[in-house]
């Protein structure tokens, strides 16, 4: 990785600026799911360790630029304060004179929450004088949001800027250096064979990515909503399936080009109507008649794709190979899960719902890694800039 991380700065006695990801489901008042938080822990600790005052900020749901009550982070920071052992003070807006003197009076150790940095509409529209007050708290900034870092907002991008021009240093943290250094590994230099997996619902979203991945990978295995327009593409009736009738032209170029490389389901879980109780029944892609939607992989398809991912070095996916929310259609997705877990290789799962799927399944921690943002991994996958990862200083 080409940035600056915070172990490259020396941060002893000086107030850190930590932008993190604690955009965490919330459920009566309190943080329903920790995972985020969790995450945040190594930066938040190191710098703790080496006497900094450690000032963190975050988002938190979709406010739209006001104060919205139920989205205040008092949830968030106290069960920071439990995860760390430490009080953490929440102070009640991220930016004014208040806020100023409230983080100048911090001792080293310290731990404070700013308020919810979606409360101010500047924070979306990266406004440079509102990214020049979040710098103004403090002496270093640090980066740990990986899930928003595809966004260019003033806690995350405007900010590292602006703190440079003040002579501060704009860093990587643990997360983010962690999130970065294996995503960059599987997009830079994958071990081969290097095997692809791609579902999700629509192709539309990822055609760039597909494309990409044909050039890069040894075999590319296709699941999910996006399988069925390449079934269309190939002259199949795919019944009511999902299908992006505008992409058939690009699939059809897509097959053309990838040859045997592209592996396609070789049997489908269709349904009689878009629900979990539907009657189901397991058939041939170019069996699906009208009135019938195809909602998952069928078992001949895991067969399928255990061979293709036989010797496999680099596992990556992105994409559930069915609509696994329903617990019907899910196995197909749990299958490969499944496989996936069994294996040597190094295996990625990039994207929200795929990542959701895998947790789901319990098998998160069998894989080599799970980035914590589905849409800033899908875009790094992708090979497109995250925005604030390229404000921070050069390594
Ligand atoms: P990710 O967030 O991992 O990138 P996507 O957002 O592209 O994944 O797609 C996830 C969605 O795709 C899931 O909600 C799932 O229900 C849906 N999906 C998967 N297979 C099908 C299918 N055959 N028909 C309709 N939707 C599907
Ligand atoms: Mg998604």
């Amino acid at each position: 990785m080409n940035k600056k991380t915070i172990r490259d700065v020396d941060v002893s006695g000086k107030r850190a600026l930590v932008r993190v990801d604690f955009n965490v489901p919330l459920q009566e008042g309190t943080v329903a799911d920790d995972t985020r938080i969790q995450a945040a822990l190594p930066t938040i600790e190191y710098l703790l360790d080496r006497n900094a005052a450690v000032i963190l900020m975050s988002h938190l749901g979709r406010p739209k630029g006001q104060i919205v009550p139920e989205l205040r982070m008092d949830p968030v920071a106290a069960r920071l304060s439990e995860l760390l052992g430490r009080p953490v003070k929440k102070l009640d807006d991220c930016v004014g004179p208040e806020i100023e003197a409230a983080v100048q009076a911090m001792q080293p150790g310290e731990v404070v929450l700013l308020e919810n940095t979606r409360f101010h509409p500047q924070e979306k529209a990266n406004d440079p004088a509102f990214a020049a007050q979040l710098a103004a708290l403090a002496d270093v900034y640090v980066n740990d949001a990986f899930g928003a870092a595809h966004r260019a907002h003033a806690s995350t991008e405007g900010v590292a800027r602006a703190i440079r021009e003040r002579g501060g240093a704009a860093v990587a943290g643990l997360l983010m250096e962690r999130e970065l250094t294996f995503l960059g590994r599987a997009v830079e230099n994958p071990e081969h064979p290097f095997v692809a997996i791609l579902g999700g619902a629509k192709i539309s979203d990822k055609i760039s990515f597909v494309e990409e991945l044909l050039e890069r990978c040894d075999r590319l295995l296709v699941g999910g909503g996006m399988a069925n327009t390449f079934f269309k593409a190939m002259g199949f009736g795919v019944g009511d399936s999902l299908v992006e009738e505008d992409a058939v032209p690009t699939a059809q170029a897509l097959l053309k080009s990838s040859g045997s490389r592209l592996i396609l389901p070789v049997d489908v879980v269709i349904a009689d109507a878009f629900d979990n109780d539907a009657r189901a029944r397991v058939v041939a892609p170019n069996e699906v008649s009208s009135g019938w939607r195809i909602l998952d992989i069928g078992p001949k398809t895991v067969t399928t794709f255990e061979s293709a991912l036989g010797g496999a070095k680099t596992v990556l996916w992105n994409g559930p190979l069915g609509v696994f929310e329903m617990p019907n259609f899910a196995e197909g997705t749990r299958a490969v899960a499944r496989l996936l877990a069994g294996m040597e290789a190094t295996t990625i799962i990039g994207g929200g719902e795929s990542a959701a799927a895998v947790r789901q399944a319990g098998l998160a921690d069998r894989m080599t890694h799970v980035p914590t943002g589905g849409g800033a991994s899908l875009e790094f996958l992708e090979g497109k800039t995250l925005p604030a990862v390229a404000a921070l200083d050069e390594g």
